[in-house]
């Protein structure tokens, strides 16, 4: 089912190799070449066929990975050559992915194309929390956002917060950095209220995956949690947010009554 000459550009998913699409799963198995993404674990890349060349051309935290132009020019040079191409990258290829750029780069080169969707880090966080991110009691809408100032795009502003930040909106904010302080600063100073519920996943859908959860005004109290993490900021995360809390005093009573019946 796969087709030679032709470039398939693939979302692997959150990170749990359940939770990749058949048709993924199937591509993988058949092409000749997969350039990936830090981000895609080991156990996904090992569905990859032994002949398969299977290349990492991330370049995560700014270290010396292939550049943009590099991939695109190794994208069109194999399916020129024939071979069948998986561009594979976390989550979803269309978000915060530069799927736009190697898109204008196969198009010039006369090559074609496909995009295989795959499961967004924000809805694999959403998952973790236990939360509906439209609970229509409580949100209208959903915002998907980057934080990350990165070449050629900026970061978003206050006025850009301003615009967005509604008590009706759920908040999926991607690349949420690690010191939260500013954003808290420019969500409440765009008129969120401090007691709006937060929650913070790290390395959702994976072995290490952890929630943390808080109110927007509290935000700054939380740990630091390991990347990769989204910050989700909204009220149809409520009930979600205060279960997690209550689970989590739940567990620290009975640490404690543990250690004081050992004594
Ligand atoms: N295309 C990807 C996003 C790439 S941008 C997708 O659709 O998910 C990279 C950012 O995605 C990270 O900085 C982080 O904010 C988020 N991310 C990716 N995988 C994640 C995971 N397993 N858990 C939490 N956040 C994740």
């Amino acid at each position: 089912m796969i087709e030679r000459g032709k470039v398939y550009l693939v979302g692997a998913g959150p990170g749990d190799p359940d939770l990749l699409t058949v048709k993924a799963q199937k591509l993988l198995v058949l092409a000749d070449l997969v350039l990936h993404d830090d981000l895609v674990p080991a156990a996904i890349l090992s569905l990859a066929d032994a002949r398969a060349e299977v290349v990492n051309v991330g370049k995560r935290c700014g270290a010396k990975g292939a550049t943009q132009s590099e991939i695109n020019e190794r994208m069109v040079t194999a399916a020129r050559a024939g071979l069948s191409v998986i561009r594979l990258k976390g989550g979803d290829p269309a978000i915060f992915g530069r799927l736009a750029e190697e898109i204008d780069a196969l198009e010039a080169a006369n090559i074609p194309w496909e995009i295989v969707p795959g499961i967004t880090a924000g809805l694999a966080a959403a998952s973790a929390l236990g939360a509906s991110l439209t609970d229509r009691r409580k949100s209208a809408r959903v915002v998907i956002i980057t934080n990350h100032r990165a070449e050629g795009s900026a970061a978003p502003t206050q006025r850009d917060w301003q615009a967005l930040a509604n008590e009706d909106a759920t908040l999926v904010i991607y690349m949420p950095g690690k010191d939260f302080e500013k954003l808290r600063e420019q969500l409440l100073a765009a008129g969120l209220p401090p007691e709006i519920p937060a929650a913070v996943v790290s390395r959702a859908a994976s072995a290490e995956q952890s929630v943390q959860c808080a109110t927007l005004g509290g935000l700054n109290s939380l740990p630091r949690v390991a990347a990769p993490s989204i910050l989700l900021v909204g009220w149809s995360l409520d009930a979600a947010v205060r279960r997690h809390l209550a689970a989590n005093t739940a567990s620290l009573l009975a640490e404690a009554e543990l250690i004081l019946s050992s004594r």
